[in-house]
Formats: structure tokens, sequence, C-alpha cells
């Protein structure tokens, strides 16, 4: 199907990407049991309440900077063999001090991560902090903070995560706003669970040049006008949409017709194996059921490299590698793997 195809992601949260089976590895380590969320090597659950409780239960089997750098890791190396050879994984500070490993630990953990596999497979990837809306503007204010002091050269870009019905974008603009001064690359989760006035909030206050998920702007032709005027990249997730039931099935999921319109879109896995997922089973989505063919997936994989939020040293090497796909590269090898 696509296996042949490389491959690229903006789009993925660090938790929600654990791998079952080091999930069970974690749980071993610290005594837990954990047949309440993991059976037969998959998540389980069944509406969003359940699906909150299982990837808050897998989240917390990660307490040191060692077990997000052994996270982040597996994660890059799984995608690398795949044939990925851009990521951006999402990070909540937040969530390391909630924890008690604290901010900097956390991110030290994840950057160690990042370089184990950039060493081993040659897949680039960087960090996007976010902010949590449920839990208020002021929080959201301190992540923006964090991400912009942090002066980390991973650390290229800021999101907005987390329930999506709590306050409207305006509460969160001075977040973005400090961000954007740090010279941060800026998305937003919008356009998911909240229809298409979310993603018009997100333009008009945020002004990203991204935005997480955005598939509702469908339902406003006017909207997907200016998303294609604007140019701005929809970071698409259909796995994870038919997952949570924004869309009832892959037919009726606005990708194609998105794409058809003229919007920039790119294909992204989000929590993947809580979607019984992977970005190598989105890639297939779009080819096998969408029928999308591959010239029109690697415009989208291209899309999300001119998206991703690097210097343009990192940009230009990244797509030198793409277009030269086939090709006998070093990096590329190894990516394939066995
Ligand atoms: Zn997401």
């Amino acid at each position: 199907m696509t296996r042949h195809l490389l491959k690229a992601e903006i789009h993925c949260h660090i938790e929600g990407a654990t791998p079952p089976a080091l999930a069970a590895l974690q749980a071993e380590k610290y005594g837990i049991d954990p047949s309440k969320v993991l059976r037969d090597g998959a998540y389980v659950w069944s509406d969003f309440s359940e699906f909150i409780v299982c990837y808050d239960a897998v989240a917390s089997l990660f307490k040191t900077a060692g077990d997000y750098a052994l996270l982040t890791e597996t994660y890059l190396l799984e995608l690398a063999a795949a044939n990925t050879i851009y990521s951006e994984i999402i990070v909540s500070p937040d969530h390391g001090d909630r924890i008690g490993l604290g901010a900097d630990a956390y991110l030290a953990g994840i950057c160690d991560g990042i370089h184990a596999a950039r060493e081993k497979t040659g897949i680039e990837a960087r960090i996007i902090v976010t902010g949590e809306r449920h839990f208020g503007p002021d929080r959201v204010v301190s992540a923006a903070e964090y991400a912009a002091r942090a002066k980390n050269p991973l650390v290229t870009g800021f999101n907005m995560a987390g329930e999506e019905r709590m306050g409207r974008v305006a509460d969160y603009a001075r977040a973005f706003d400090i961000a954007r001064d740090a010279g941060l690359g800026l998305t937003i989760h919008a356009g998911e669970v909240c229809g298409a006035f979310s993603v018009s909030d997100a333009l008009n206050l945020v002004k990203p040049s991204r935005i997480g998920h955005g598939v509702r702007a469908i339902e406003d032709p006017a909207l997907v006008e200016r998303l294609v005027e604007l140019g701005t990249v929809l970071e698409v997730c259909p796995g994870s949409n038919i997952a949570l039931n924004v869309f009832p099935d892959f037919d009726s999921h606005p990708l194609k017709r998105l794409k058809a319109a003229g919007v920039r879109v790119c294909i992204n896995s989000d929590d993947p194996p809580f979607f019984h997922t992977s970005l190598a089973r989105e890639y297939d989505i779009a080819s096998a059921i969408m029928g999308m063919p591959d010239d029109e997936i690697d415009e989208m994989t291209r899309t999300a490299i001119e998206a991703a939020f690097v210097d343009e040293e990192t940009r230009a090497k990244l797509i030198a590698r793409f277009d030269a796909q086939g090709g006998v590269e070093a990096g590329d090898e190894a990516a394939r793997g066995a």
C-alpha cells in the first residue's frame, strides 16, 4: 500500500503515542496492573470518558526523564521503520509538573529520546509545547511562557489542546501572543469537537500557520475558501476523527474534499494506538480506503514538511531527502529497517 512512500507527521501527542507493548513493560516496572485499560496488546475504552481514563492511566506509567526518553525514542524508531523522515511531537510541560517530575526533566527526557532516534535512523523531530485548554487561560499562558523561556533548539512550536468546548479562543489569545513574540510556530486544536466557528475564531485571533484537525471547516464553504486564500495547513487525523465520532465513517470524512477544494492538508496520527492506528495506517487509509493516489499522498507529505516548524536549512534537507525518495541514501536504508 503506502509502505514505499516517505512520510512526515506534524501532529502527535507524546503520551498518546505510547505503544501498548511499552505500556505493558512500564506497568511491570512500576508494579501496576494495567488490565483495566490494556488487554491483548490494545487499549480498551468505549466512550469519550473511558478514553480519557485510559489515556491518563497510560500516561501515568511514565514517571522519570528516562521513561520519557524511552517513550520518545521508541515512538520515533517505529515511525522511522515506516519510512518517516520527520515528526513533530506535542508535549505538555504542565503534565511534567503535575506528575512531580518537573517540566525541565520531562522536556530533557523527550530531547534525549529525539537525539537517540536521530542517531540510529536519521529521523528529524521537533517539539511543540502545548497548553491544555481545560485547565484555563492562566495555565495556557504559563505553558507559552515556559516554551518561550526554554530557548531549547528542539522546541519550535506552540499549540493548545484539550477540551475544545472550554471557553472561547479569545480567552487564550495572550498565550499565543507570547509564543509568537518568542519566534515559535503556532498551531491550535480547532474544528474537531466544535464546528466551523472555532476555526474562524482561531484564524481571527491566533493567526496560526496551521490548525490541529480543522476538518469541520467543511461545514462552511466561505471558511474553506478563506483557508485556501490564507494557505493555512490543516493537520488532519482521520483515524482519530472516526474513533471519536467526529464523522461516522471514512467515506464521509472530508480529507479528500478539503484537498480537492485547494486547502493545504496533511496526514497525522494524533494519539495512534488509542485509536488503533499508526501513521503508517493513516497513510494506508488515505490510499486504500479513501482512494487517494500516491502523487496526492506525496503532496500531503510535502505540505507537512513545508509547514514544519524547523529552520530553513533543515527544511531544505528534508525536502531534498523527500524529492530523492526511491534513491539510495544512507539514512533511508536505516529508516527502512529490516
Ligand atoms: Zn491532537
